[in-house]
């Protein structure tokens, strides 16, 4: 049940100054931070990590708009360790339309753009963070984004309190 999942807090985020405020949601939580770098990433990297899957669910328009957003500046992205920890953090992300995004979710509480106005301004839709939809995603973007080195096994006190 111990799982990894994969974490960025996109180029929004670290120019709003979140990265702090959106590491602490995740630790409060007892998730343990096991890989973290800041990138700035071009477009072919961008083009691996937001696949032809994206395209297929979102449209093809929507994924050039979201290739332009992730690239703008540099992302902060992790990896990160707990027990349904793929679930959990999705929960604590909470849901991609910031409009719905119920408050007491990092996109809740930090954004509130729509689908409708985003289109409308062909812009993406500026959420601040991304993490892992599923196990087969978390498995891949991990892959892509950290070598093995890049990843510690470590104790943190909430093993011992917490889990
Ligand atoms: P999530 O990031 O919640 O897993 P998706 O994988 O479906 O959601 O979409 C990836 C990202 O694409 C979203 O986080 C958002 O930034 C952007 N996005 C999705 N749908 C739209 C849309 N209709 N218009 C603009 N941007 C969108």
């Amino acid at each position: 049940m111990i799982e990894r999942t994969f974490v960025a807090i996109k180029p929004d985020g670290v120019q709003r100054g979140l990265t702090g405020e959106i590491l602490k949601r995740f630790e409060n939580a007892g998730i343990k931070i096991i890989g973290m770098k800041m990138k700035w990433i071009d477009k072919e990297f961008a083009r691996k990590h937001y696949t032809e899957d994206i395209a297929k669910r979102r449209g093809e328009k929507v994924r050039e708009l979201l290739l332009d957003y992730i690239t703008e500046g540099p992302i902060v992205v992790m990896a990160l360790e707990g027990v349904h920890v793929i679930e959990v953090v999705r929960k604590i992300v909470g849901s991609t339309e910031p409009k719905t995004s119920a408050p007491g979710t990092i996109r809740g509480d930090f954004t509130h753009m729509s689908f409708a106005h985003a289109d409308k301004e062909e812009k993406s839709v500026k959420n601040v963070v991304h993490a892992s939809g599923d196990a087969k995603d978390a498995a891949y973007e991990l892959k892509l984004w950290f070598t093995e080195e890049e990843l510690h096994t470590y104790k943190t006190v909430h093993e011992v309190h917490i889990v």
